[in-house]
């Protein structure tokens, strides 16, 4: 394939925004090579600069789940653009996509729309800070957040110390505050809250890790921190940013049946819009201002384009019983498939996979944790995505991320990509 324009326009973008991107996991640092710029996108497919067809395993990051340019989502936005873009006041559909979406997840009351989930999730942390009177949180190596400074914080090699900061910028009184923890490691949370008795406003996890390639949690995991919370007034905060909306129309909560204190939410509540969101029980958010004394607000918090997107969207998962079951089917065919041809090929290999969240890990040892998705072979990585691409496929440019399945993909799609990675599979 060609990339002829994408590398010129990458140049171009490099001189005015840093990188050439505006968030870094688009650069292509962990493969090598220019990223692609894309000019459209239509259901399962992306269309280049150059003029390449690619079958999107992205969907970007998460929030495609239906497609792009899933038509009910566009026409909305199109329909609410007309008629004025941000008031700065309150509107009815943001009181309707707030009704939706408390009735399709469990334990949740009230629910506050911000614009990232780095927002959602920063803001569930104040909250719980606010609502215990305690300081210290505990999240786990290899769980993503956004970007906020209490969540960049690193495991160094002993990942029940206090963690340092892993971006200059971020303060060491800011890192002291953030306790890392193993996933799927019941006693290393233990001891952290032994060490740390009283002080721990909340435990944070992804429900299912999403950003370390997908990791399910361990038989039993969820619900031993659910114990060790209500045990000692911990909140249990589920961000699901990534599995909200995508695992089932209560996201993890609903697939494991355990009931979070505050849920965090983005990627498909906005329907590819940027939108995030937290929500808890009554008891917690009436501690949130206007109600309560704890901040959080935003100019274009609750954007009318944004809540029409996030509205279509949630309609459309919710008016359908079986989209889940079918994104889930799909996602196990083709985790059979790659499974079969990289067998065939004797490529060493682990695949995770939970509902339409799937990840290939070139390590044949069992992927559970940060330092388990760490052994991957990253130059068999380097050589699948490029060997992938060059075939019209287009995944992460990252060992470490979850493919998003997206129910516009077709079984041929399926079969294509997996023939796709048998032809490459005898080079690497
Ligand atoms: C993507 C993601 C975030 C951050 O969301 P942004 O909208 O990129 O700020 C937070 N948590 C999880 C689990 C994510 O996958």
């Amino acid at each position: 394939m060609i990339y002829k324009r994408s590398s010129a326009l990458f140049a171009e973008a490099e001189k005015v925004i840093p990188g050439g991107v505006n968030s870094p996991v688009r650069a292509f640092k962990g493969v090598g090579g220019t990223p692609i710029f894309v000019k459209e996108a239509k259901g399962a497919y992306l269309y280049d600069e150059d003029g390449n067809r690619l079958i999107d395993y992205i969907n970007s990051w998460g929030p495609m789940i239906l497609g792009h340019a899933y038509k009910p989502v566009v026409d909305a936005v199109v329909e609410k653009a007309k008629k004025g873009t941000s008031f700065g006041m309150p509107t009815e559909i943001e009181t309707k996509i707030a009704e939706l979406a408390v009735s399709m997840v469990p334990n949740i009351d009230k629910i506050r729309f911000v614009n990232s989930g780095t927002e959602a999730c920063m803001s569930a942390v104040r909250l719980a800070r606010g609502f215990t009177g305690k300081d210290k949180i505990i999240k786990f190596a290899g769980c993503y957040h956004g970007h906020s400074d209490a969540f960049l914080i690193q495991a160094g090699s002993g990942a029940s110390t206090f963690g340092t900061p892993n971006s200059p910028g971020v303060t060491q009184g800011t890192a002291k505050d953030t306790l890392l923890a193993n996933y799927n490691d019941i006693d290393n949370v233990k001891a952290l809250i032994q060490a740390n008795k009283g002080e721990i406003a909340c435990i944070i996890i992804e429900p299912v890790a999403g950003n370390m390639g997908c990791i399910p949690p361990k038989s039993g995991f969820l619900e031993s921190l659910r114990v060790l919370c209500d045990d000692n007034n911990i909140l249990l905060v589920f961000d699901e940013v990534m599995t909200g909306f995508r695992l089932a129309k209560g996201g993890a909560q609903e697939l494991y049946n355990i009931k979070a204190d505050i849920v965090c939410f983005g990627k498909v509540i906005g329907g590819g819009l940027p939108v995030g969101a937290f929500a808890a029980r009554d008891e917690i958010m009436s501690y949130l201002a206007p109600l309560g004394p704890v901040y959080q607000a935003g100019t274009l918090s609750g954007n009318p384009l944004a809540m029409a997107a996030g509205l279509a969207m949630l309609e459309a998962l919710d008016g359908e019983e079986n989209v889940f079951t079918r994104l889930a089917e799909k996602t196990e065919y083709l985790h059979k498939g790659i499974s079969k041809v990289l067998t065939k090929n004797e490529i060493k290999h682990t695949i995770n996979r939970v509902g339409s969240m799937i990840s290939v890990h070139f390590d044949e040892n069992e992927v559970c944790d940060f330092d388990t998705a760490a052994n991957g072979n990253n130059d068999t990585f380097k050589a699948f995505f490029h060997g992938l691409l060059n075939e019209g496929v287009y995944i992460a440019p990252s060992a470490f991320e979850t493919w998003f399945i997206t129910d516009a993909l077709t079984y041929e799609d399926l079969d294509f990509t997996i023939n796709a990675i048998d032809k490459l599979a005898k080079q690497i």
